[in-house]
């Protein structure tokens, strides 16, 4: 521990990647992490796991039966990746889906809203600038809770999904696509991968070697598969559920709120 952590109790601190940081401060690097990185933020996820993030957000939104009126919160919702693709399958079905798109980060909403007109998607989505620990949404007013690769940046993980748990109605769903553990040989490959090439890639893409080196440790920091199922059944979830993706390279949990 550096000389200046060691002033403050551990209760005061958190991760940042495999840094040290007061709690105080973590969203906002968090913020200037995804600030750094929006313009390119789409292209070096296609890059970083050739496409694979792709096939991984088809298989999470395939879990939500689209109806007709349903409410469905995007948390995270970044460039607006998921809002679109779900958008785009209502729209494909002829259904009538409300979206509400959460981002902290107003440059990636901006992206994802600019993404979505263009594609002539802005029909019902609302692109909120807001924090998902302390979600600008009513009481159990939301069909579907879903997050894509956000959580893992809250600082505080156990105050989101109490408001996961807040805002989705009785029957409500709960799906998150996160990082995950690997459970093979694959492991050593997949380190000497996302600690080299990662950051380098960053470093060439985006000139940001810093922010694609915390994305490297922050996925390392994010509990197991089980681990994070038992954080939901705390957070009153149901049914609680997980699905490995690639050798556990990502993972899909869901669950629901009766
Ligand atoms: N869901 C999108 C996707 O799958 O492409 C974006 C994921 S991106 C890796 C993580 C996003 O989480 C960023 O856009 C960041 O701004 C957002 N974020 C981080 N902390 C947040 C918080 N406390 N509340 C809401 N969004 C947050």
């Amino acid at each position: 521990m550096k000389e200046i952590d060691k002033k403050y109790d551990s209760n005061s601190f958190t991760h940042f990647g495999a840094k040290t940081v007061p709690i105080s401060k973590k969203t906002n690097l968090v913020k200037e992490v995804f600030n750094s990185v929006s313009a390119k933020y789409d292209l070096m996820n296609d890059l970083m796991s050739i496409g694979l993030h792709r096939k991984w957000k088809n298989e999470i939104i395939k879990k939500i039966k689209l109806r007709d009126q349903l409410k469905i919160l995007d948390v995270a919702c970044g460039t607006g990746d998921v809002t679109s693709k779900i958008s785009k399958e209502a729209q494909k079905k002829n259904l009538n889906v409300e979206l509400f798109s959460i981002d902290i980060t107003n440059s990636m909403i901006k992206i994802g809203r600019d993404r979505c007109t263009n594609a002539g998607l802005m029909n019902n989505i609302h692109w909120i600038n807001g924090d998902g620990t302390a979600l600008p949404i009513k009481n159990q007013s939301i069909d579907v809770y879903i997050i894509a690769f956000g959580i893992r940046n809250f600082t505080n993980q156990t105050l989101a999904l109490k408001e996961a748990y807040r805002v989705l109605r009785p029957g409500g769903q709960f799906l998150c696509l996160e990082f995950s553990k690997i459970n093979s040989n694959f492991q050593k490959i997949y380190d000497l991968y996302s600690f080299n090439f990662i950051p380098f890639l960053g470093r060439l893409i985006v000139n940001d070697q810093e922010s694609y080196q915390y994305l490297v440790e922050s996925i390392r920091k994010f509990p197991s598969q089980k681990e994070f199922s038992n954080s939901l059944t705390n957070a009153g979830f149901n049914k609680v559920k997980y699905m490995n993706l690639n050798e556990g390279i990502a993972a899909i949990h869901s669950c629901w709120k009766i």
